[in-house]
């Protein structure tokens, strides 16, 4: 369906008719493909962005076009009251691509997140043998993992939290890299400790060196879950299948969102072992759209496509160049720091240089699209099938924008 109205005069309908718990760049984006997006005048903007990571393979990416337009004419849904023919390989592959054993679907990240608390309670009385309602999760501070009640209940994040309550308890929170602060949180009422191997809404915050390897140590000493958020770092965002893997760690359970879905639909799982998604039994949790065909579909081309490696290395090789460029305009004035992996950097204005907002405005009107957080810092990740020439493009346009 085409439009004839201009982008203010959509923006101006949407401000009056929904809700404004977001505050979007004023552009109206009409089709995409690969990295780019066109908006509703035809102007065309490089997207830095990728949907936070849900299109780490593109717009509109031809191998997964491919895969849901074959679902849509076989079947899209039918509830796990029955089975369907896509199931099984979606659940089979996941696991196998994550080493783990078996798949709970859902459908958003904060579903999965909230199935992940959910399990590792579960798994606290039912294996563990903690006390009934007992079940204590230890979280970092500055974390990210959805929207629902009970994930505001540990954010740290005033604006995500104000006016929710009252909360649900049994989380305690520490601060993000602080091994010592973990250790001294895990007690015996302590069923799993839930963290983002990297902090992407923080700011794309990379925790010290052996830290993961560390709280790795701790839970397994203690007979606690590490639960892995990989909703954003993982599936190729860091030039790794996942994040874990770049200190060497294997956790107990993945959750999984964001790219999952291909940037057609979206589809999140917790993926783990027998002996801890095992203490499910029928009626216990669910979803009606989880696991539905198309998403099983769409996702399975997506494990084949991660299969291939080739979107990791891309994440690996542009990353290592996006950082090398990124890094050299630190204390060129306009930049006081830079953080991330492969094609993922948070990079922190310095005062007096504009706030996120105002960079990535200025941004928008030279093409680029990005986003801020937090104030001063602006967050990239473009998708992993950009080109070397258009991410020098839109690299040009940070540096005329930062006068760098
Ligand atoms: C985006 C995100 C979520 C929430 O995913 P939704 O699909 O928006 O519910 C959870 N955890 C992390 C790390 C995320 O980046």
């Amino acid at each position: 369906m085409t439009t004839h109205a201009t982008s203010s005069e959509l923006i101006r309908e949407a401000d009056a008719h929904s809700a404004h718990n977001y505050h979007p760049l004023p552009v109206v984006v009409s089709t995409a493909e690969g990295a780019w997006m066109t908006d509703v005048e035809g102007r065309r903007y490089l997207d830095m962005l990728a949907g936070y990571s849900a299109l780490n393979f593109g717009h509109r990416n031809q191998r997964l076009i491919d895969a849901a337009k074959a679902q849509l004419d076989r079947v899209t849904l039918t509830s796990r009251a029955f089975h369907h023919d896509q199931f099984a390989a979606f659940c089979t592959e996941l696991a196998d691509l994550c080493g783990m054993e078996m798949v709970l679907p859902m459908n958003t990240g904060a579903e999965a997140v909230e199935t992940a608390v959910k399990t590792a309670r579960k798994w606290g009385y039912r294996v563990k043998g903690v006390p009934d309602g007992q079940a204590k999760i230890v979280v970092a501070a500055d974390n990210f993992h959805g929207r629902t009640t009970t994930i505001i209940s540990f954010s740290t994040d005033e604006e995500a939290r104000r006016d929710y309550g009252p909360y649900t308890p049994g989380f305690e929170i520490v601060p993000y890299g602080d091994v010592a602060a973990m250790e001294a949180a895990v007690d015996d009422r302590t069923v799993a400790v839930l963290l983002e191997p990297i902090q992407g809404e923080a700011g794309v915050l990379v925790p010290p060196p052996g830290y993961l390897a560390e709280v790795r140590r701790i839970t397994a000493q203690r007979n606690v879950l590490f639960i892995a958020d990989e909703i954003q770092s993982g599936l190729g965002r860091t030039g790794r299948t996942f994040a874990c893997e770049h200190e060497g760690v294997v956790p107990d359970m993945y959750v999984l969102g964001k790219a999952l879905g291909g940037g057609v639909v979206p589809v999140s799982a917790v993926v783990s072992s027998n002996a801890v998604l095992g203490v499910y039994r029928p009626g216990e949790h669910g979803s009606t759209f989880g696991g539905n065909p198309l998403a099983c579909a769409v996702a399975l081309e997506v494990i084949a496509m991660l299969r291939t490696g080739e979107f990791q290395r891309r994440a690996t090789e542009l990353g290592a160049h996006l950082h090398r460029e990124l890094g050299a305009l630190v204390g060129g004035g306009a930049v006081e720091a830079v953080r991330g992996r492969g094609l993922w950097a948070g990079v922190d204005i310095a005062p007096g240089h504009g706030s996120g907002r105002e960079v990535s405005e200025a941004l928008m009107e030279r093409g680029v699209l990005v986003k801020d957080t937090h104030g001063a810092t602006i967050r990239i990740a473009p998708p992993l099938v950009i080109s070397k020439e258009d991410l020098d493009w839109g690299l040009d346009q940070l540096r005329a924008v930062l006068g760098g």
